[in-house]
């Protein structure tokens, strides 16, 4: 599982997530930094997934590497 705190320390945008840890989470599925920043993996400037609500973290338990 993915954990909130391992979210929060990655500075990946959701893309990355998703691609990473094979999970399909959804622009409304997450809340993001208010200002763009560059993700650690892609290096391209999004939005940096900052947390995954309480009620969306169900789809964590599904990922994996
Ligand atoms: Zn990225």
């Amino acid at each position: 599982m993915l954990s909130q705190k391992k979210i929060a320390s990655l500075g990946y945008c959701r893309r990355c997530i998703n691609q990473v840890y094979h999970v399909h989470l959804e622009r409304q599925d997450v809340m993001v930094y208010p200002s763009v920043y560059e993700c650690r993996k892609c290096g391209m400037v999004r939005n940096i997934v900052a947390e995954v609500p309480f009620f969306r973290r169900w789809k964590l338990f599904l990922a994996h590497k």
